[in-house]
């Protein structure tokens, strides 16, 4: 074979799979809590549901802070949090760059998803019904939280 041919078509297999990978991997969330159970990482890592009313942070009302289950980083202030009725842990508040958001198409609806700025773990979806002054409504996997007391 022609030495340039090959190294054209050499080429276009490294950019093929090497670059796409490159790419995704800036983006695609890391597991850094090797305790997370299959259903955490079922929600953090395929962009899962927990059934509606299972979480017992739903019941929580001391004052404290919400963490990324997977990378602890802060994600809430207890004083963010309301009593949504959805059967989710539900915030009108995010601590700020927290989060990153994209849309989510699936189920038919137009959502915005957001997911852990720090780890990339997906973590609930935002609506522009909440409560407070900025009208937000975070409604969040109990299961992507952990809850600490002050
Ligand atoms: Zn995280």
């Amino acid at each position: 074979m022609n030495k340039r041919i090959f190294l054209k078509i050499f080429s276009s297999i490294l950019l093929g799979f090497y670059l796409p990978k490159k790419l995704i991997a800036i983006e695609s969330p890391k597991i850094i809590n090797p305790n997370l159970t299959a259903e955490q990482k079922k929600i953090m890592f395929g962009e899962g549901t927990e059934r509606a009313g299972t979480s017992p942070l739903n019941f929580e009302k001391r004052k404290g802070s919400y963490h990324c289950a997977n990378c602890n980083a802060k994600l809430f202030e207890s004083v963010s949090k309301f009593d949504s009725g959805t059967g989710w842990p539900s915030f009108n508040e995010a601590i700020p760059g927290a989060f990153k958001t994209k849309i989510d198409y699936s189920f038919g609806m137009k959502r915005i998803e957001y997911h852990c700025a720090k780890c990339g773990a997906h973590h609930g979806h935002v609506f522009n019904d909440g409560p407070g002054p900025n009208g937000k409504r975070y409604c969040n996997n109990g299961l992507c939280l952990i809850f600490i007391p002050d």
